[in-house]
């Protein structure tokens, strides 16, 4: 069978071809995302403004574009330390030099009409200081991963947020993707019985120090780690997603040898961990700046599921023991930025919550403890 499902091709956020033999039309409905069919009836008129705060590689060449093709927001303003290339911006996307800030002037949002969200896409270590400004000033929040560099700084972006009574979500655009999704459909009805074994990887090879988007990643203070915190948050995503969003009980940790002093001397350069959960699952990863990498695997009792390129821009691909999975081109960013909007605006809880944030940042926290110690750490939340 070829069921097809088609509901909005311009937004990317919901159409897919499953090719899965036999599957009844209600088992293809039950693949929808969770907010597909919100989005879909929403008014078209509805549209929210977004401000995005740091105007690096991640804005100008995914967020940016993205917020030309969605249908339930759009850029309205930014945040950026250069005026000049915040008015380029505000020529290039059509918004009015008024609603260009720096990081010092972001409280004056609060009286901006035009900006219903901000989306911090600034160095790690910065995105404490500036959600919380962006929740001082009444927005609603899109934090990119890793959440911060502690949980501390979680807790009050946490914090800040639920006082301003405003909305939080962390930039995880695998939770809008069609492949992901149906993981961790596979993972939360167990069609293969619980899956116990996971592995799973992510890296590229950094080039130079001196390249500015290498620069903060190499930094401590602005990165709060390496390869890990910029990359593993890939795969301890995914395998706590295999475990339907449990999280894991311990952790044990290895750092690799540092191959480059120059770019390696204050954050790893690769780390292998593992994850063990409360039902004795257990998931293998590892995350580099060394090589290029990216697969994850998970095994059940009664069959595996594989994504291949999982958390790179390229589109995954998706193989379970019956065979694969294949779902039409889609923009992540678009389906993330127009799924974020769809909850704000009938105020339903994000899929991606400041809590999954936190508790990612706890997960790499311990990690990091583990392999300083080389002893098995407990995760505490
Ligand atoms: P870049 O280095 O390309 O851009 C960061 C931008 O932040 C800069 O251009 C600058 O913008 C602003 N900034 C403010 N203060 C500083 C500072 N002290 N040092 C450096 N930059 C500063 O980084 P990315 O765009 O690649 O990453 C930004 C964030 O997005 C990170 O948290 C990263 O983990 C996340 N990310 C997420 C991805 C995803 O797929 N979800 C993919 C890539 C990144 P300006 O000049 O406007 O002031």
């Amino acid at each position: 069978m070829d069921a097809f499902i088609k509901m909005d091709r311009k937004s990317g956020l919901v159409w897919r071809r499953q090719f899965l033999a036999g599957m009844s039309a209600a088992a293809a409905l039950a693949l929808l995302p969770r907010h597909s069919e919100a989005v879909d009836t929403l008014p078209a008129t509805k549209q929210l403004g977004v401000a995005l705060v740091g105007l690096g590689s991640y804005s100008t060449e995914h967020l940016g574009p993205a917020l030309r093709m969605t249908k339930y927001c759009r850029l309205t303003g930014v945040v950026t330390g250069s005026q000049t290339k915040g008015q380029v911006w505000a020529n290039s996307y059509g918004f009015s030099s008024r609603n260009i800030f720096s990081y010092d002037t972001m409280a004056r949002i609060a009286g901006n009409p035009d900006i219903d969200v901000v989306y911090v896409v600034t160095p790690n270590g910065l995105h404490a200081r500036h959600c919380i400004a962006a929740a001082k000033a009444g927005k609603h929040v899109i934090c990119e991963k890793p959440m911060a560099t502690s949980v501390a700084e979680c807790d009050a972006i946490i914090a800040a947020c639920r006082s301003a009574g405003v909305g939080l979500s962390v930039g995880y655009r695998l939770h809008f993707e069609p492949h992901h999704l149906e993981f961790a459909r596979l993972a939360r009805e167990q069609s293969f019985g619980p899956f116990m074994q996971m592995t799973g990887a992510n890296g590229f090879r950094m080039g130079s120090p001196e390249a500015a988007s290498s620069a903060w990643r190499v930094n401590k203070k602005l990165s709060g780690g390496g390869a890990l915190m910029d990359m593993g948050v890939y795969v301890v995503q995914a395998a706590c997603m295999t475990k339907a969003e449990a999280c894991p009980v311990a952790v044990t940790a290895r750092l690799g040898p540092v191959t480059r002093p120059a770019l390696f001397s204050e954050v790893e350069g690769s780390v292998q961990w593992t994850m063990e959960f409360a039902d004795a699952a257990v998931a293998k990863c590892v995350a580099s700046y060394d090589q290029t990498v990216g697969h994850f695997r998970a095994e059940a009792a009664r069959g595996w599921a594989e994504l291949g390129q999982p958390f790179g821009y390229a589109e995954p691909t998706l193989t379970t023991s019956q065979g694969p999975v294949v779902f039409p081109e889609m923009n992540e960013q678009v389906a993330q930025l127009d799924g974020i909007a769809d909850c704000l605006i009938r105020g339903s809880r994000s899929p991606a919550p400041g809590e999954m944030g936190r508790r990612d940042v706890a997960i790499m926290q311990a990690i990091y403890a583990a392999a300083t110690s080389g002893k098995r750490m407990v995760v505490n939340t």
